[in-house]
């Protein structure tokens, strides 16, 4: 059987970077499933359907084909079979994910995929239903958190040192705006399962935190071997 840690949080709280440093330390698969969010965002923009159409939205996501392939350790997101990393990160993008990911039909047909790749590999996979929805048996479950405004500034710096042009209170707006939207939604919303593990990295680094959810996930494939 294959081992999950699954990582749950609000954007910003570091999920993506702990969860790739994870894997890579334990040699799991990471699976981003903010990615694929992104990714049929990116689709939906692009057929024109707009962020406040749930029934355009909810008829339309059937028509994209997301898979992952993984070249080099790194998860590349397939849209109907074109690469479309390089263009999943933008602040439009961020915008229709955090929308359309309130769809129940954009989550139902996420939902598989995500589950197939846990069945397949070990996986460090991070989002906002991992622990609760789509892996409830995960054997590690991580609520990973920091202060809204900390989250703001890590975005903030990673935005500006892209060549982005960025405004540290509209960050921070938006990132208020969307743990609502997150946290409010009627299907799935981000809420931290019984079982999780809470941690805050606000006043973490990397390193501690990382060190953190390793032990966690020593001690209990050791428990598993007994
Ligand atoms: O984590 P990331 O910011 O890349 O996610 C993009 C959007 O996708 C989030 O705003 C959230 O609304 C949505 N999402 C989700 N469920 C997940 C992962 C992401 O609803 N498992």
């Amino acid at each position: 059987m294959s081992f999950a840690i699954a990582i749950d949080g609000p954007a910003g709280a570091g999920k993506s970077t702990i969860a790739r440093r994870v894997a890579e330390k334990l040699s799991f698969i990471y699976v981003d499933t903010g990615a694929m969010y992104r990714a049929m965002a990116l689709f939906l923009h692009r057929s024109g359907i707009s962020a406040e159409d749930p029934a355009a939205i909810a008829r339309k996501c059937t028509e994209a084909d997301i898979t992952i392939r993984y070249q080099d350790q790194e998860q590349v997101v397939l849209l109907n079979g074109e690469n479309v990393n390089p263009y999943l990160r933008t602040e439009e993008v961020s915008g229709m994910a955090s929308r359309s990911s309130a769809v129940p039909e954009v989550r139902a047909h996420l939902l598989a995929l995500q589950r197939s790749l846990a069945a397949r590999y070990n996986v460090v996979m991070d989002g906002r239903d991992i622990g609760t929805v789509i892996l409830p048996d995960a054997q590690v479950k991580i609520f990973l958190t920091a202060s809204p405004e900390i989250r703001a500034e890590r975005r903030f710096k990673e935005l500006t040192e892209k060549g982005e042009k960025a405004v540290y209170e509209d960050v921070l707006q938006e990132i208020i705006e969307r743990d609502q939207r997150d946290m409010n939604r009627a299907v799935s919303p981000l809420v931290q399962a019984a079982d999780a593990v809470l941690v805050d990295s606000s006043h973490k680094t990397p390193e501690e935190v990382e060190a953190e959810i390793c032990r966690l996930a020593e001690e209990r494939m050791k428990e598993d071997a007994k």
